[in-house]
């Protein structure tokens, strides 16, 4: 019958002289149901029904809980689950694979993800909350501070781009804008090659917020082939630690050449 609060309504644990609280063992005394002479057609209804089952005993088994998620019985509470019904849901979004494709690593697909969403805390945002900072880019004294600039337009990240684009597709050509950087991770290209552009992507997206971080707050400076030199150290580690996964298998080649 579902649960009974739901069939029998607020005035339930009222009419059944049950508690809101109560276990199943506390519905009976005895070998009898101690419930009260039915005055509704729902109580009569859970009369009726409680005639075609046995009266619990405690020497029969212990009370237990029953785990129903979404129609299906568990044997065990399962916290994902749950979750999964209890929880707001958005619709998928486009770029969902470059951030959280397989073998991704945590610190770098979180970057990119606040980055998409325009969420980290450029000098544009800060100065709409009222902060006030330096009214220029930190990476190449441009005006502009947006999450656009530094990662697409700046002349420091153009440099990062342009030494990617010659290993992955030996051309030097750079992305004009954020749309173009997105566009292209997500054109249709083989497994490999599109597990190569997030992780150089990703990897390149988080050492220019640390480059621009370090500036600002650690007085580090690094040239556009110094900080290339450790996006690529980077995205070899990450391949050389996934190298046993089949997607990953042939990744080294393709950064190498
Ligand atoms: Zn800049």
């Amino acid at each position: 019958m579902g649960p009974l609060i739901d069939y029998m309504g607020t005035s339930g644990p009222r009419a059944l002289r049950i508690e809101l609280t109560a276990t199943v063992s506390e519905a009976v005394r005895g070998s009898l149901w101690n419930l009260p002479a039915p005055r509704s057609d729902e109580a009569m209804n859970l009369h009726v029904f409680l005639t075609t089952i046995n009266v619990p005993s405690s020497e029969a088994s212990p009370d237990f809980f029953s785990w129903t998620v979404d129609g299906d019985k568990l044997q065990t509470f399962s916290s994902s689950k749950t979750w999964s019904i209890v929880r707001e849901r958005q619709p998928i979004r486009s770029w969902h694979k470059m951030v959280w494709f397989k073998g991704h690593i945590p610190k770098h697909a979180f970057t990119m993800w606040v980055s998409v969403l325009d969420r980290l805390p450029t000098r544009n945002r800060l100065a709409s909350w009222g902060m006030l900072t330096p009214i220029s880019c930190c990476l190449c004294s441009s005006s502009d501070k947006s999450r656009d600039h530094i990662f697409a337009e700046c002349d420091f990240t153009k440099e990062l781009w342009r030494r990617m684009q010659a290993k992955l597709s030996g051309t030097t050509t750079t992305f004009d804008s954020w749309p173009q950087l997105l566009a292209w991770c997500s054109q249709n290209v083989s497994k490999s090659q599109r597990a190569l552009r997030n992780i150089a992507v990703q990897s390149i997206i988080y050492n220019i917020w640390a480059e621009r971080n370090d500036m600002i707050f650690n007085n580090k400076v690094l040239t556009q082939l110094e900080r290339f030199k450790l996006v690529d150290k980077n995205v070899r580690n990450i391949i050389s630690a996934r190298k046993t996964r089949k997607e990953f298998k042939h990744l080294m080649v393709l950064w190498l050449v």
